[in-house]
């Protein structure tokens, strides 16, 4: 730990990311607690390793202001509990993240005047050219300057365009070359504090990679994003990445010594802090008491009642949902929801995250939260019947061709759940052995009759895939797909997919929904394989016990990233 030396000096920084909304140990989608972190416990540990190194440089690098209910305190972002933590644990640096630009810039500007800490977004301009906030801060510690420059994931463009008309994006690779001018030799430790994840994800250069690689001038690079947890080097630069929630809180420490008249750098070392067995400071929690309650009385709200059982059945293979391979009532549920206040002929759902559901019983607010995790609007289009067909083999992409001797289906390990789209009012097989764009078989009404390609139709989609999707990946030069309405203009609250759901149940269905749902006017098959029924079972028995390992993603998003085959069983 510290040399006690008069010639040694150690400064220590400590990383908080995507915590997004977790003040408390706990959960308000689930009602219950949250054992893994919150910002309350990372206070208790920040206050211990201040005393510890007085020295010390907090720093949270975004996606703070959004989840976990946190859309509850937006109208007092003074009393919202993670302003009221952040405040109160003196952050040094905050950078935005991509959620926090959800809800407009108008939230944004709101944010950065209720933090006490100076907001980093370095890449972001006004249309006149001037920045949205400070691009770095250099901080001076007995004659040690420590540059902090902070940026976010130029994808903000891909999913919230409409909320940043006026405002210009460059991503942190181009920021750079007119800031290192800049920066170069005003700093002894240069750290990156960007809302980035390590590697590149939808677009050359929206990871942290290259930055590195071109700028090894920073020794330490704070990585978020992608909620993966790494304490790890790249070259000389220190790659330290907290998880998600506040699972972990990032420490690096880097040693200086004196060499004449200044410091030079010495040594340095990081780590992960796991906040699981941390208890939450006293302090803090008085803080947020009065949240919590508000909370707690908000998602305990009752909608209305399921019947029959849950609207997905229990996954047959760990780490799959039913949902991602096969029609399941979840998703011809939030289509048939769609569909009717969209009064559109087809509609598009994913599901939000593995674990989603609707448990059969009581609902309230927190059961449709967990059914629908995202804060999404919805909105109309208009396309033709080959549009609706090339979106339906895009999102097909999402299966892995199956080959002879597979015995599980697998995914696309760089598509995340949440972009697998599922379609409604209109009836389809995926052939998954074949290639990628010759999927879509059958593609018929429910009331009968083949989809032509040229027939015109409206879709309802939620303004998240719709800007991802529609505008950015299938259809950006296309000016035939028209948008009909957007539920986000004017209707506000109403808009929103989640209370349209809540609306359903109560007006629609007179608070009883049953699990026997719709799933005829809802229905795709997969289709294209084949396997032996004793060996499937094993393979699944193999997965489910972790004889065999579930494959996943590198960057940790996505399960079953590979079938299973006869050569795997054990
Ligand atoms: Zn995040």
């Amino acid at each position: 730990m510290q040399e006690h030396s008069d010639d040694i000096i150690e400064i220590q920084i400590l990383h908080t990311a995507d915590m997004h909304g977790h003040f408390m140990k706990y959960d308000y989608a689930l009602d219950r607690v949250y054992s893994i972190g919150s910002l309350a416990a990372i206070a208790t540990k920040v206050q211990e390793l201040r005393k510890a190194y007085p020295h010390t440089y907090l720093v949270d690098t975004g996606d703070t202001f959004q989840g976990n209910y946190n859309e509850l305190f937006q109208n007092h972002i003074e009393n919202n509990p993670m302003t009221l933590l952040m405040n109160y644990l003196k952050y040094d640096t905050f950078t935005l993240g991509n959620h926090e630009f959800n809800y407009g810039i108008e939230y944004v500007y709101r944010i950065m005047n209720a933090l006490k800490m100076p907001t980093l977004a370095a890449n972001l301009y006004t249309k006149q050219g001037s920045r949205l906030t400070t691009p770095y801060v250099i901080f001076h510690q007995s004659g040690i300057r420590i540059a902090i420059v902070g940026m976010v994931t130029p994808n903000i463009i891909r999913w919230d365009s409409d909320h940043l008309a006026d405002i210009v994006v460059r991503t942190p690779l181009e920021e750079m070359k007119h800031l290192w001018p800049e920066l170069e030799g005003k700093a002894d430790l240069y750290v990156f504090a960007n809302h980035q994840s390590f590697h590149d994800f939808y677009m050359l250069g929206d990871g942290y990679e290259q930055l590195i690689k071109r700028y090894p001038q920073f020794r330490l690079a704070l990585i978020s994003h992608s909620h993966q947890k790494r304490a790890t080097r790249y070259g000389d630069t220190w790659c330290l990445q907290p998880g998600v929630h506040g699972s972990d809180l990032g420490q690096a420490i880097f040693r200086f010594k004196k060499q004449g008249d200044r410091y030079e750098y010495l040594s340095s070392e990081a780590r992960l802090i796991s906040m699981e067995d941390v208890t939450e400071d006293p302090n803090a929690l008085a803080m947020v008491a009065s949240a919590h309650q508000l909370a707690l009385d908000d998602i305990r709200i009752p909608v209305g009642r399921l019947v029959g059982g849950n609207l997905i059945p229990h996954p047959t293979i760990k780490k799959m949902s039913q949902a991602q391979i096969e029609c399941t009532p979840l998703i011809a549920f939030i289509n048939d929801v769609q569909r009717h206040y969209a009064e559109s002929d087809v509609s598009l759902a994913t599901l939000s995250h593995l674990d989603a559901n609707l448990i059969e019983g009581e609902i309230n607010r927190a059961d449709i939260v967990n059914m629908y995790r995202h804060n999404n609007m919805l909105r109309v289009y208009r396309i033709c019947g080959w549009q609706l067909k090339q979106l339906m083999e895009w999102s097909a992409r999402y299966f892995n061709q199956w080959q002879e001797g597979d015995l599980t289906i697998s995914f696309e390990a760089q598509i995340p759940i949440y972009d697998y789209a599922m379609f409604g009012g209109i009836l389809y097989d995926i052939n998954i052995s074949k290639p990628i764009g010759e999927r879509i078989e059958h593609l018929r009404w429910p009331q009968g009759g083949e989809v032509q390609m040229n027939e015109s139709l409206t879709i309802a989609i939620d303004d998240f895939k719709a800007k991802g999707f529609l505008e950015k990946d299938l259809f950006s030069k296309d000016s035939s797909v028209q948008l009909i309405k957007d539920y986000g203009f004017g209707y506000k609250e109403d808009g929103r997919i989640r209370n349209l759901i809540i609306r359903y149940i109560q007006e629609h269905a007179q608070g009883i929904i049953s699990n026997e749902m719709n799933t005829r006017d809802n229905g795709f098959r997969l289709t294209g394989y084949h396997w032996e029924e004793s060996l499937h079972q094993e393979a699944i028995r193999q997965l489910n016990e972790g004889i065999i390992p579930i494959p996943e993603s590198d960057n940790g998003l996505s399960y079953h990233t590979r079938s299973i085959r006869k050569e795997d069983l054990r």
